[in-house]
């Protein structure tokens, strides 16, 4: 039986039969089990944590919390960042949750969170820098034991940020149109490339984790042209010599390829000026594109450095232990860009992944999904009004939801939960377990959405409605509400009864 068949069947059969509790089901279900190896005799309940948490409340404090109030089962601790998004507690501006030390941490750095071990980081230029917050601290040699004793598993977590002023970052960096140094790596770059793989080796030699999740929130310059993401990255790369020669042998222009940039931009401030084109935004891009159809491969180009990243972190990972998964976290942008969504085939990562994590944050996604169409409303689609732009993005991406107007503030609903999960599961092999990431208190703007225990609770019934094989509670226990986390908790229990 495929896993298409078996989705659907156990979706008939109820939602007890997915968490594989027997006696409750009948004995069809549990001959399904037996013979679909998606079935999760217990499936991947997962949280990320940061040092943060365990340094402020104490390991097994923190450990007890977890297991009891959200019924955790899987670590995904943030062991290197630069970024605030896993790292740290609550940045100012958002309101501190009622655990963890009450006080804003505005010195956070971040780097990496358990030991740099100096031999695996001698092909790279970055230098394998120890995050400054908790000197002595190791955030692996301090859980894993604890977290063995509870049969708890871990996982490092670790993405794709950085800061421009680590010593040697400036090697690994993309340069941009302008022959500038961005503060993103280029994926193509050997000595960002070696930074990941040290970095898979010294967590796979230096501890026993379970596994590993790397993640990279980003896509190349021709969707950023078109600011067609939630956060409007404006860098414009790669163009750095590595990119230059990897586009020579493709056969692709680079030259042409600088000028079709230039060009779009030109096009882009028209749209913003008084006077825009007459023949509209649409056609006018399509008509760069067509002249500039190197704009495209360059895209391509792009992903493919990123394609081969994972490729040879996942080759790496089981040359060093076969028996380990390795995942990525799927950026929330492919809820909103069909762009990006087309760019990221689940088919495709087939070949380079145990797992997928599915950015499904319904809570944050209303006030983001805004934003995306704010974006784009403003360069390709800005013919049409902004809610044509969101009723387009529902309705070539097959989830609808509530009017532009109400989305920043009410959220998406656990039907959108529902139908990417559903979407993820169908469109990956079967080798690849689909873990939707459920959203808890993400911070949104003043009067957006805020995410309450019932959401929390939906949405993790939503995506074991629609075939995962466990969720990740995201982004950071520094940041959630208890009485959300308990949400999570709520939903698991109910469903193992069911
Ligand atoms: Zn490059």
């Amino acid at each position: 039986m495929d896993r298409r068949n078996f989705v659907e069947t156990t979706a008939v059969l109820g939602a007890g039969a997915l968490l594989g509790v027997k006696g409750s089901v009948g004995a069809e279900s549990e001959q399904l089990q037996g013979n679909s190896r998606f079935a999760p005799s217990a499936p991947m309940i997962g949280i990320q944590v940061g040092a943060v948490s365990f340094v402020d409340e104490g390991t097994n404090a923190v450990l007890d919390r977890l297991q009891e109030d959200a019924a955790v089962n899987t670590l995904f601790l943030a062991t290197f960042t630069y970024g605030r998004g896993i790292g740290g507690r609550q940045p100012r501006g958002s309101p501190l949750p009622d655990h963890g030390k009450q006080e804003y941490d505005d010195a956070y750095r971040g780097g990496n969170f358990a030991t740099p071990h100096a031999q695996y980081y001698v092909k790279t230029s970055i230098a394998p820098e120890k995050a400054p917050e908790h000197p002595g601290y190791d955030i692996i040699a301090d859980v894993l034991p604890n977290a063995r004793r509870r049969k708890m598993r871990v996982y490092c977590w670790f993405e794709d940020v950085f800061r421009r002023d680590v010593s040697g970052f400036e090697k690994a960096a993309e340069i941009d149109l302008n022959g500038k140094t961005t503060g993103q790596t280029c994926h193509r770059n050997p000595n960002a490339r070696n930074f990941w793989l040290a970095l898979v080796q010294d967590y796979l030699r230096s501890y026993d984790v379970d596994g590993l999740m790397w993640g990279s929130e980003r896509q190349g310059p021709l969707h950023n042209a078109l600011s067609a993401s939630h956060d409007g990255d404006p860098t414009i790369g790669c163009f750095c010599p590595h990119c230059l020669d990897a586009a020579k042998k493709e056969g692709i222009n680079a030259d042409r390829a600088h000028e079709g940039f230039a060009q779009l931009l030109r096009w882009r401030q028209s749209l913003a000026g008084s006077s825009r084109p007459s023949d509209g935004a649409f056609v006018t891009f399509w008509r760069v594109l067509l002249k500039y159809p190197e704009l495209l491969a360059w895209e391509q180009l792009w992903m493919d450095g990123l394609r081969d990243t994972y490729r040879d972190m996942y080759r790496l990972a089981h040359e060093i232990a076969p028996a380990k998964g390795i995942g990525w976290h799927i950026w929330h942008n492919n809820s909103f860009s069909p762009f990006y969504r087309a760019e990221h085939d689940y088919r495709e990562y087939g070949e380079y992944s145990d797992f997928l994590k599915v950015v499904m944050y319904n809570n944050c996604g209303g006030p983001r999904l805004a934003r995306y169409v704010k974006n784009v409303n403003g360069t390709i689609f800005a013919d049409l009004t902004p809610q044509q732009t969101l009723d387009f993005m529902y309705g070539v991406q097959q989830y609808r939801e509530l009017p532009l107007d109400r989305i920043a503030q009410e959220g998406l609903s656990a039907d959108y939960v529902l139908r990417e999960t559903r979407r993820a599961v169908a469109g990956s092999p079967e080798s690849v377990k689909i873990w939707p990431g459920i959203d808890i208190d993400i911070p949104t703007g003043a009067n957006e959405k805020r995410t309450q225990p019932d959401d929390v609770y939906q949405a993790v019934k939503a995506a074991f409605e629609g075939g995962a094989a466990g969720v990740l509670l995201s982004r950071k226990y520094s940041e959630m509400r208890l009485a959300n986390l308990r949400g999570a908790g709520r939903a698991v229990r109910e469903l193992k009864k069911a």
